[in-house]
């Protein structure tokens, strides 16, 4: 079970276990088909029961103009986590959930960008950490350049600091070269606005 104990330090194991290892990671949630709101808070709750985990915070709802093919509006917003889960285990439940909520996976090699979909779960950033690999890559390398991301992750962590640009989420939003159109989503009570 994870305690409050700052991301970073080790938890002390029991007389043979290695200690786990608490990170924060910032995961971003998109969604622009069907029942947007249901599918986000579904999302959501998915998350929240991930094991050795603990969602501390989430951001606001935006509605965001789709960039690329995609036609409908999308939803989206930013997440904290605390997570004793490493990287690539975290990547393959945030997947799972993916795949739960009927997520259509392109074969490898085919991976379309910026389509429509039911629910799309991205790692931004997990601790300071710089990761790439070929299914894995942190801080997400399209973080700076998408104001869905940002404008919610600025609600959360402003004054992080990208690991790789240097540079605060603040700032990164104010920098960004994307113009699409993101803003508050408000939902009607209980409802879908969309
Ligand atoms: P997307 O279509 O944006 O959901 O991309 C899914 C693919 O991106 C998967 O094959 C992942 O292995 C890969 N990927 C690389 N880096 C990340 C990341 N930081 N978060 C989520 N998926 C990632």
């Amino acid at each position: 079970m994870l305690n409050d104990r700052e991301p970073g330090t080790p938890i002390t194991g029991g007389r043979g276990c290695a200690p786990a290892v608490s990170h924060r990671a910032y995961i971003a949630i998109g969604t622009n088909l069907g029942d947007r709101l249901a599918n986000y808070r579904k999302a959501v709750a998915l998350i929240r029961e991930l094991p050795s985990s603990r969602m501390t915070r989430e951001s606001s709802l935006y509605e965001s103009e789709p960039h690329g093919k995609a036609r409908n509006f999308f939803l989206n917003g930013v997440v904290e986590l605390i997570t004793e889960l490493e990287p690539k285990d975290l990547l393959k439940h945030l997947q799972k959930i993916e795949d739960s909520m009927g997520r259509k996976r392109e074969p490898a090699g085919k991976k379309p960008t910026n389509v429509s979909r039911v629910i799309d779960l991205d790692i931004l950033l997990f601790d300071v950490e710089t990761i790439d690999t070929k299914t894995l890559k942190v801080p997400h390398p399209e973080l700076q350049n998408r104001r869905f991301v940002l404008l919610p992750l600025s609600e959360l962590a402003p004054s992080l600091v990208h690991p790789v640009l240097s540079s605060t989420v603040s700032k990164l939003l104010v920098t960004t070269s994307d113009k699409k159109k993101c803003s508050l989503y408000k939902p009607l009570r209980g409802g879908n606005a969309a």
